[in-house]
């Protein structure tokens, strides 16, 4: 079994997890902000039931384990519910806490990825490379009915749904951007998303950010753990902490930048990695690190009055990244900017704030819940005739792009520096995009 953390820092202090459970009063005003139980109507699937299971657990009143593992594997840990409740209960750090306590450690290919992640990145990459190489000569879907019968059905249903398969990297293209040259105003953390699969997104964060804030420099960052985190590897998730933040005290103070929202909410949470006693040197450390940690579209919105306008942009509107929104609490921030490119053509439309049902790996797990939330999102885009649709996290923008294919061919989705970086280069007549 994996180990849980046993404390959550909560909005009323570091509680354990039974207090933390217990701050829920049961009183459903978060049932309807709440994606799976808006889909299913069913109790077990609203924040309100899995609070119930999750104490009921820890009480250990509960005769079949089973039915809390589905309850908790189902949850989208979109953070909706704690944004509507008044008592800010930690919904989805509780549904983590529970879902430690209950599962078997993960799939070893899973815990292979976290580990090589920490101790060979390069390796990774090459590993990538060679998928991608299958993918664009179309021999990868071949492999999935392999992957289903070893009992990686997700890996197979990645395969179906991630669309691009990029020849170049992340780390490959950065030789060239800090060939233009680095500076002191930010440090970027390249998360997973834009370092291994979508690349243009790194690229363009980069670009707009040396051209609102001046010179940056790349952090030379591990994952952020986020993964072994959510997969209930801890010790692996405090290994890439520690390398993430002694990287970044050796680097200076500058604001450490990520373009993927659900990474740049989960290094603001790093503090609550180092709850034990045995880690309390960490914790002042930790603190001041998630201090420094910007979510891109924050210091793309404070500069929003330096974007230019996009000459016949379309109908374009924000979806809000679920972490973005209930992680940093950013809700204005990537709107102004979208509004500064966009201009009378930015829209918002129905259910910007719902989570499009991608949340990770929830998309390759819960097909057909994720769907239906899918369905959901394209709907609401369709509604406001949206031709670009902005997102801030990695797992969003696979998640929409394969929904507008699907049901809504008329919209593309754009991470928010790759909107702001067409705005720049239209200024510049030139073209930056990969
Ligand atoms: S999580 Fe909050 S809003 Fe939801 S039932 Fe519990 S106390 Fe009420
Ligand atoms: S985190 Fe999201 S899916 Fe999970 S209970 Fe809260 S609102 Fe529902």
């Amino acid at each position: 079994m994996a180990e849980p953390l046993g404390r959550l820092l909560t909005d009323l202090g570091e509680r354990t997890d039974y207090d933390a459970v217990s701050q829920c009063s049961r009183c459903g005003y978060c049932e309807q902000a709440c994606p799976t139980y808006v889909a299913t109507g069913r109790e077990a699937y609203s924040p309100r039931g899995r609070n119930q299971l999750l104490r009921l657990m820890l009480e250990g009143k509960l005769d079949d384990p089973s039915v809390a593992e589905e309850a908790l594997s189902t949850c989208l840990l979109c953070g909706a519910c704690t944004t509507a409740c008044y008592a800010k209960v930690a919904v989805p750090d509780l549904v983590l806490e529970g879902r430690r306590a209950l599962r078997r450690r993960p799939h070893w290919l899973l815990r292979r990825v976290s580990r090589l992640l920490i101790e060979d990145p390069k390796a990774l990459s090459r590993l990538l490379k060679l998928g991608f190489l299958l993918k664009r000569l179309g021999l990868s879907r071949l492999g999935r009915p392999l992957l289903r019968a070893a009992g990686l059905s997700p890996l197979a249903a990645m395969d179906e749904h991630v669309d691009e398969a990029p020849r170049r990297l992340l780390d490959d293209e950065l030789p060239a951007l800090r060939a233009e040259g680095e500076g002191d105003a930010w440090a970027y953390f390249a998360p997973c998303g834009p370092r291994y699969l979508l690349p243009r997104v790194g690229t363009a964060t980069w670009r707009v950010l040396t051209a609102l804030k001046g010179r940056g420099r790349f952090l030379e960052n591990h994952c952020c753990g986020l993964l072994a985190h959510n997969y209930g590897e801890l010790a692996d998730a405090r290994e890439l902490a520690k390398i993430n933040i002694a990287n970044a005290e050796a680097d200076g103070d500058a604001p450490i930048v990520a373009d993927c929202s659900s990474c740049a909410a989960f290094l603001k949470t790093y503090p609550q990695l180092f709850l034990l006693p045995s880690d309390a040197p960490w914790r002042p450390r930790a603190e001041a690190f998630a201090a420094r940690v910007r979510d891109a579209s924050e210091l793309i919105g404070e500069e929003a009055d330096a974007l230019p306008a996009l000459q016949d942009a379309g109908t374009t509107c924000h979806h809000d990244s679920c972490r973005a929104l209930n992680g940093l609490g950013l809700r204005e921030e990537p709107r102004r900017a979208a509004r500064a490119i966009a201009g009378e053509s930015c829209k918002e439309m129905p259910g910007a704030d719902a989570c499009c049902g991608g949340a990770g790996a929830f998309a390759f797990v819960h097909e057909d819940l994720s769907d239906e939330l899918l369905r959901r999102k394209t709907a609401g885009a369709a509604q406001a005739q949206a031709r670009t649709v902005t997102a801030t996290s990695t797992s969003c923008l696979i998640q929409l792009a394969r929904g507008f294919r699907k049901y809504y061919p008329e919209a593309r989705v754009l991470h928010l520096s790759e909107l702001a970086a067409e705005a720049l280069d239209n200024r510049h007549g030139t073209q930056t995009r990969a």
